[in-house]
């Protein structure tokens, strides 16, 4: 079906239904010289409106002075307002159900206080081994915090012998065995070293069946993934936005809280006074009165400039619909996949890690450079590659549908030949 051309690359840019969103974001130039740019995964392009919805800003602060909190064109009391309802369709969300603030891994550990309670023999924390390290800190210094023994609490599921992958079943079987003592699931939607994506809906279902919480660090999925949240029964989950939200170096985080949590007034939490109730905010009084929303989860009032870039994206997002985007996703992506085995087979001394089945993974593949280690790595770079490499000798690559062309994956397989050569 497809072919190592460039003819055909062409070809399929030219039928893409999403053509012309390329051009809506900025294309870095490295060394004078245009790049292949596949790490949307680390940190997404930036929208060309980006500047515009910053500006807006710029300009409001200038002209009213805290003023702008009412009389701004976006009033930055209620900024993050704003985002809700786009980001909640992005992830599969109602809009009460998700709120914008603050960052993933202070986030990861503002829903832990709410959703790891340990008490009696409810204690243990199932998540993937190699998970991304913040998260391994994360775990391990809630357990700790708790006085528990984080070696003794975690229970980390690894791949079976001589495998990349885990097999789900092992996660379904350590949740049914850990049973009565299993406090927690947490895990990475999508894992950020292989890009294998986890069946979210059925490790939900799992860990309710005995009695545990289940929550996800989406920070490789969100706008990557079809996600749906609110319908699989996820308790609780985080991502970044600069990843494949192109919000911009250290954006702000999204979170999920399920209608049934965020709704609970009673639920656990540390709070602050953007949480406290709309109406007795002002009134600066003792006596915290959480919003029965994913909002009362917030802290601090809304970081405008970072969630100016966001809005921009999310407008893209909005504009372009998560199925669409998911579409494309997966033909880029099994493009690229093509173009990789095709030259794979010419000299094999990499490997692709990442699941073959489109319905496991996103638009990120993992190449296990093998032999050729960081070599290849550096060669892709010098030849204006912006992949990224984790150790010990994986390159990982990801086609953003919004940006990411047909041709650019043909141009990685051109690039990627010569320097194996
Ligand atoms: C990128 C990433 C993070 C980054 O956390 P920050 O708090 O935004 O620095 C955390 N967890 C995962 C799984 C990630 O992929």
């Amino acid at each position: 079906m497809y072919q190592n051309t460039l003819e055909f690359a062409k070809q399929k840019d030219e039928q893409d239904e999403l053509k012309s969103y390329r051009n809506r974001f900025h294309h870095p130039i490295i060394n004078g010289k245009p790049t292949v740019y596949f790490t949307g995964n680390s940190l997404g392009l930036q929208p060309k409106a980006a500047k515009q919805y910053i500006n807006v800003e710029l300009e409001d602060w200038a002209q009213w002075g805290v003023e702008g909190h009412f009389h701004g064109r976006n009033p930055w009391f209620s900024y993050h307002e704003l985002l809700s309802e786009k980001m909640a369709k992005v992830v599969g969300a109602k809009p009460l159900e998700t709120v914008v603030m603050g960052s993933l891994s202070t986030n990861v550990h503002l829903l832990m206080v709410s959703f790891y309670r340990p008490e009696g023999k409810r204690t243990k924390i199932i998540c993937e081994a190699k998970a991304f390290p913040s998260d391994q800190y994360i775990l391990e210094t809630h357990v700790s915090h708790h006085n528990l023994n984080p070696d003794s609490e975690i229970i980390e599921i690894s791949p079976r012998k001589g495998e990349e992958l885990i097999n789900e079943e092992d996660i379904l079987k350590a949740i049914e065995e850990t049973g009565e003592e299993l406090a927690l699931v947490m895990i990475g939607g999508v894992n950020y070293y292989t890009g294998q994506l986890f069946d979210m809906k059925t490790i939900a279902e799992a860990g309710h069946k005995v009695g545990a919480k289940v929550g996800f660090d989406l920070a490789h999925a969100a706008g990557n993934i079809n996600l749906h949240l609110h319908d699989w029964n996820v308790d609780f989950a985080a991502w970044c936005t600069y990843k494949y939200l192109n919000s911009g170096p250290g954006g702000v985080s999204g979170i999920f809280i399920h209608e049934c949590h965020a709704t609970n007034k009673g639920l656990v939490r540390f709070g602050g006074w953007w949480g406290q109730d709309k109406e007795t905010r002002f009134l600066m009084e003792k006596g915290f009165d959480p919003i029965p929303t994913a909002e009362g989860w917030q802290h601090s009032n809304a970081p405008v400039m970072l969630m100016a870039p966001l809005n921009a994206s999310l407008d893209l997002f909005e504009e372009a619909g998560m199925e669409a985007i998911g579409k494309k996703r997966d033909d880029l992506t099994g493009y690229l996949e093509f173009i990789i085995n095709d030259i794979k087979s010419e000299k094999v001394d990499f490997e692709l890690i990442t699941p073959t089945d489109k319905t496991k993974r996103g638009a990120q593949l993992s190449i296990a450079a093998k032999g050729q280690g960081k070599k290849l790595f550096d060669t892709l770079t010098q030849r204006n590659v912006i992949a990224d490499w984790r150790e010990p000798n994986v390159i990982r690559i990801a086609p953003a549908p919004l940006y990411n062309s047909y041709e650019d994956c043909w141009k990685f397989g051109q690039i990627l030949r010569e320097s194996i050569q």
